[in-house]
């Protein structure tokens, strides 16, 4: 693939067509239900401004963000294209249950406290209601049903009851249909409380679960974005984030020679490396130093040395001579895979994205 050089800093490249494609492909896999999309964190760092229109003109209705903040800048953001798309906040209120009236946001209950400010407040506008069954984060649990299963309670104007896999990213754990059977359960009681109550039980891995969930609503998030759901790509989702950053310097060094800060790499034979202009400040993680793998003009080649603020090293020896600077090389894309760089740092695709740091050129196409 060859790469336009716009400016020698690392460049994200977003596809937005790709974003509205995977949103079409997770429809489908849930033909009774309503696809939302999760934009929490600026769009996991891809960038909410222009992602969430994407979203809006491929027919999504409802987003879901942690905060209220991240509701209200959503809610301006769309209101160009609809003022009712409904906007709904993890996190659910705490000092700002003004901000969630005023622009008409819909929160997730996760308390008893949280249900009873949101009834004392006044409120018939619409909520859900979150239970936890099983991942022990957020949520209702068992113990607090006696003091929801009252007529003040069923008051409140649930729309839906929402639940969170914690092992969806290992479709062969048993604790998966564990808890879609306790929400199961605990759905139909709780419907008998508040009628019309609707459930939502997957985000992306809930999708590929190999369950029969029977849902309303599903919330994915990272595989709009291409990753995921699982430690491998769904080869029905496509790509939108790829990393590119320029080669600033090429050298060759003799057998011996070390590179970067405190010379964790030794050249055995004569070594040809590029500097290239990305780092940990970049979301470059300092994990990957004598771990990563970047692509130039064609070839993978490893990272050696440790990585530095602005800068990385390649050894680029088996690389065709005519390599020059101002290549590009892929941190990761089409070609490396985010969640095999992700690996190689330890850590998850969700992470690499959400690390992406604001000195990185973001073009969307
Ligand atoms: C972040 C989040 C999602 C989306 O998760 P993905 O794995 O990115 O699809 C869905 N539901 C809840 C409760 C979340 O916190």
């Amino acid at each position: 693939m060859s790469v336009i050089i716009t400016s020698h800093r690392p460049r994200l490249t977003v596809d937005l067509a790709a974003v509205a494609e995977n949103y079409r492909t997770l429809a489908a896999m849930r033909p009774k239900a309503e696809m939302a999309a999760v934009v929490k964190a600026n769009c996991y760092g891809l960038g909410v401004d222009r992602i969430a229109p994407t979203l809006y003109e491929a027919g999504c209705r409802t987003f879901f963000v942690a905060y209220s903040f991240e509701g209200v800048h959503l809610r301006w953001l769309l209101s160009e294209y609809d003022e009712n798309v409904r906007i709904c906040v993890f996190n659910g209120p705490t000092d700002d249950v003004e901000i969630y009236t005023r622009h008409r946001l819909t929160p997730i209950l996760n308390t008893i406290d949280q249900m009873s400010m949101w009834r004392t407040h006044g409120n018939e506008a619409p909520c859900m209601v979150h239970l936890d069954t099983g991942m022990n984060r957020l949520g209702l649990s068992e113990d607090d049903f006696d003091a929801i299963c009252t007529p003040e309670m069923a008051e409140l104007n649930v729309t839906h009851l929402i639940s969170h896999f914690a092992h969806g990213s290992d479709p062969k754990s048993p604790r998966n249909r564990m808890q879609a059977e306790k929400f199961a359960t605990h759905f139909n009681a709780l419907a008998a409380l508040w009628p019309g109550l609707k459930p939502s039980l997957s985000a992306s891995a809930g999708l590929f679960l190999p369950l029969e969930i029977d849902e309303a609503l599903a919330r994915p998030g990272v595989t709009l974005y291409g990753a995921g759901p699982q430690d491998h790509p769904e080869s029905t989702l496509k790509t939108v984030a790829s990393l590119h950053a320029p080669i600033l310097q090429i050298r060759d060094i003799s057998p011996g020679e070390t590179c970067g800060y405190s010379g964790t790499f030794t050249a055995r034979h004569p070594t040809r490396l590029a500097t290239i202009g990305i780092g940990y400040a970049d979301g470059y993680c300092r994990a990957l130093s004598n771990k990563g793998v970047v692509r130039i003009n064609g070839q993978n080649c490893s990272v050696v040395g440790n990585v530095s603020m602005d800068l990385i090293i390649a050894d680029i020896s088996d690389v065709e001579d005519d390599t020059q600077v101002g290549d590009m090389a892929e941190c990761f894309g089409e070609n490396i895979r985010v969640e095999d760089h992700a690996a190689r740092a330890g850590t998850i695709a969700y992470e690499i994205f959400t690390m992406l740091g604001g000195r990185i050129d973001r073009v969307y196409r």
